[in-house]
């Protein structure tokens, strides 16, 4: 499965990479890390296609992913 991996406490909060992902599968959390942003989390990394446009869109760096889950 892949794997999608996000640093909570880089989040900003912008948005771009929910807008972005194409399997709607990032939304925020409603909770927010310790600088205050309702950061993003995903909600079914198996729907994951890894087409790297969250990672290319956001400004943070916030992104790992990896095709297969990390053993
Ligand atoms: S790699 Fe693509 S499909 Fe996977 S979470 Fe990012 S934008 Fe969505
Ligand atoms: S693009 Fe990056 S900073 Fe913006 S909401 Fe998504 S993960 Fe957070």
């Amino acid at each position: 499965m892949p794997k999608v991996e996000i640093n909570i406490e880089k989040c900003k909060g912008c948005g771009l990479c929910v807008q972005v992902c194409p399997k709607h599968i990032l939304e925020f959390s409603g909770r927010f890390n310790s600088s205050g942003y309702d950061y993003v989390q995903c909600i079914d990394e198996s729907k994951c296609i890894v087409c790297k446009s969250c990672a290319l869109m956001c400004p943070d760096i916030v992104f790992t992913l990896y095709k297969e889950e990390k053993k």
